[in-house]
């Protein structure tokens, strides 16, 4: 989930606050997060590839910093 995406929902007013139901106004501190893990044999890693973000509904008092915030996403 890439910022492009945070920013494009939002812009969309496609990312809902689940305490007053209208459109996010505005993220903030956006940091990707990748963590590799190896077996040990070098031919299966396996990664991961997230990112966190604090979402700022600027309606009502609602923030919060989170890795799911695709979840807040209404397509
Ligand atoms: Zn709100």
């Amino acid at each position: 989930m890439s910022e492009s995406r945070l920013k494009e929902a939002i812009a969309s007013k496609k990312m809902i606050c689940p305490e007053c139901k209208k459109p996010v106004e505005k993220y903030e501190k956006f940091v990707e997060t990748v963590a590799s893990v190896w077996d040990g044999a070098g031919d299966s890693g396996v990664e991961h590839e997230g990112s966190k973000a604090t979402i700022i509904c600027g309606n009502c008092d609602w923030k919060e910093r989170t890795e799911y915030w695709d979840s807040y996403i209404q397509e």
